[in-house]
């Protein structure tokens, strides 16, 4: 994408010069997304502006630009992203701009009921504010085109070249790991591992793994950190919770 520009409005009786980046906005669905210059979101109380270096594209972008799963719009989609730090909203201390993060796509208020009990995957303020509005935790999107238009956001709208994260949500990546590839740690390793961690609950049991692709890989090396033994097994041993994520022979792929 480009660099950022500026963008003179008028306001009033003053200009505001502001930062503009690109971003991929879906502006109705059934529908494509179309790159869009808007103006660079700025980052509120509790908030971090990361410059996104990866955003992985999730079979959930694509239900929504086929108008399978509603969601306002328009709309920046992408919900898994690395990125470094950029700047740092009111009241947050960290991770300082230049550090190199991964977010994920459930973003937890903290302060929830869930929350506090731990189980940010079912924070109350996510699902009702981000999954039902495309708002952050204060009622409003930081997306908007020149016109003032808002533009909703798909968790921290990913697909752009700048994101505002809660800091609830922004972890820094250790040295070894590269920045682009880690994207994906943010929805489809994470969803991945739950299902084999905590819906599957095989452990001691065994699998059979062709490993032919990313996602099949991704799961045989969670199986195997988890201590199943590699070989063929019964479509038996897997819950049908967890048959989403396994092959058509039952088998964790
Ligand atoms: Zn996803
Ligand atoms: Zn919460």
């Amino acid at each position: 994408m480009k660099n950022r520009d500026h963008h003179t409005i008028a306001a009033g009786d003053d200009s505001l010069l502001m930062q503009m980046m690109s971003a991929a906005v879906l502006a109705a669905a059934p529908g494509a997304l179309r790159i869009e210059r808007i103006p660079v979101p700025e980052p509120r109380a509790g908030e971090i502006l990361v410059k996104v270096s990866a955003c992985g594209v999730c079979h959930t972008d694509l239900h929504i630009m086929k108008a399978e799963v509603a969601f306002p719009l328009p709309a920046v989609l992408g919900h898994e992203i690395s990125g470094v730090v950029a700047s740092l909203g009111p009241g947050v201390s960290g991770p300082v701009p230049g550090t190199r993060v991964v977010s994920a796509f459930i973003m937890p208020c903290g302060q929830c009921s869930p929350c506090g009990a731990g189980r940010d995957d079912l924070c109350d303020k996510f699902f009702a504010m981000n999954r039902l509005r495309g708002t952050l935790y204060d009622g409003s999107s930081r997306l908007r085109r020149t016109d003032g238009t808002a533009i909703a956001m798909y968790s921290m709208a990913g697909l752009a070249e700048f994101a505002v994260v809660p800091a609830t949500d922004v972890f820094p990546l250790p040295a070894e790991l590269p920045l682009e590839e880690s994207a994906v740690l943010g929805c489809a390793v994470f969803t991945a591992y739950g299902a084999v961690r905590h819906a599957a609950d095989l452990r001691g049991a065994s699998f059979k793994s062709p490993a032919r692709s990313g996602r099949r890989r991704l799961l045989r090396s969670m199986c195997e950190r988890i201590g199943w033994k590699r070989r063929a097994c019964s479509a038996r041993q897997i819950p049908s919770t967890a048959r989403p994520q396994m092959c058509r022979h039952g088998c964790a792929n």
